[in-house]
């Protein structure tokens, strides 16, 4: 049995909506324009995984969170964000005062037990959901108060996602399932044939196009996703237990295959209960009821896994509490 609550809706829905950069959850942000801040530079590819990025180095001397967080500017910025759910005449803080910058470049698991907030902080992280209080920066702009219209938008363009079940659209192929992203970005139906193939390449599923998801085992649907999460070039990419509905040797190879793309420099936040998952990502975010845990778990960062997934240098939160590293 799976311990992981699942909150999906079903699998149609939230592929179409992921695609479109729709809403799956009820979003009550404030209808503001966007704030457009100042645009930073292109993210250069760095060919292997990045180490301490030279943005962390330049420190700045009123940065609210001191000298340990001093960057230039972070891909994701969370300030002070909580969210919070009434159920019932109950109040839930599945984020409780949440501060986390994520840079262009990395590779993290999000880890920590069923119900501690994984979902909610990928959610709001992925612009999926808007925070009850605090603030987001994404790539420079202020998005905690942006409209529904303007989160869509965002998401489509600098948001790539991954989930459990897949969420491929059924009566679509493979091609088409990972065209549809660039479909609601607007672009031509030649571009979005030879971008879709691209992608397709990328995870060895060129050979594959012309199939339905039926027709393809959970490794292969999990793949055309993956190609469907980066043919807009995203940002940042997010799967939330990507490996969770899979064998575990198929999971494995959807594993390396992250690992690849995250050599390859992009940006990738993996959420996850699994410590073998977390063994692979060189950084390791914690969430404990709804806060991040200043101490990482050991054994949820998977510090005894085998030697073959440990990869990178540590930059964790936190040190190994068994100086496993
Ligand atoms: P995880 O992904 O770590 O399992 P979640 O982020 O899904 O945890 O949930 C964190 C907490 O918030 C849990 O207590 C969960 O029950 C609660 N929660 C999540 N979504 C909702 C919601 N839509 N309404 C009410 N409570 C919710
Ligand atoms: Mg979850």
């Amino acid at each position: 049995m799976h311990p992981h609550v699942v909150r999906e809706e079903p699998a149609a829905r939230v592929a179409r909506a992921v695609a479109k950069g729709g809403l799956h959850r009820a979003v009550k942000a404030a209808a503001e324009k966007v704030a457009r801040a100042k645009a930073v530079g292109p993210v250069a590819h760095a060919q292997e995984a990045p180490q301490e990025p030279a943005a962390a180095v330049a420190a700045s001397a009123d940065h609210p969170r001191g000298p340990n967080h001093s960057r230039a500017m972070a891909l994701i910025e969370l300030r002070n964000v909580s969210k919070i759910y009434h159920l019932g005449g109950e109040e839930i803080r599945a984020l409780d005062d949440v501060d986390l910058d994520i840079d262009a470049g990395e590779f993290i698991s999000i880890i920590g037990p069923s119900g501690s907030g994984k979902s909610t902080l990928m959610h709001i992280l992925g612009c999926l959901d808007s925070p009850s209080k605090g603030s987001i920066k994404l790539d420079g702009t202020e998005i905690s108060t942006a409209s529904m219209r303007d989160l869509a938008r965002i998401r489509n363009r600098k948001i790539g996602f991954v989930f459990q079940f897949f969420n491929l659209l059924p009566k679509l192929n493979v091609l088409q399932n990972v065209e549809l992203p660039m479909v609601y970005a607007g672009a031509g139906s030649r571009e979005r044939r030879d971008r879709a193939m691209e992608a397709l390449k990328l995870v060895e599923m060129e050979g594959r196009a012309r199939h339905r998801p039926m027709q393809l085992s959970g490794g292969q649907q999990q793949r055309a996703a993956i190609a469907r999460a980066l043919v807009n070039d995203p940002k940042i990419v997010f799967a939330d237990e990507p490996t969770g509905n899979l064998d575990s040797h198929t999971g494995e190879t959807i594993l390396n295959l992250f690992h690849e793309l995250s050599r390859q420099g992009r940006t990738i936040a993996l959420v996850t209960h699994d410590p073998e998952i977390a063994a692979v990502t060189p950084r390791k975010i914690e969430i404990r009821d709804g806060k991040i845990a200043t101490n990482v778990d050991a054994r949820l960062a998977g510090a005894n896994q085998g030697p073959k997934f440990i990869v990178g240098s540590a930059r964790n939160e936190s040190r190994y509490e068994g100086g496993a590293e």
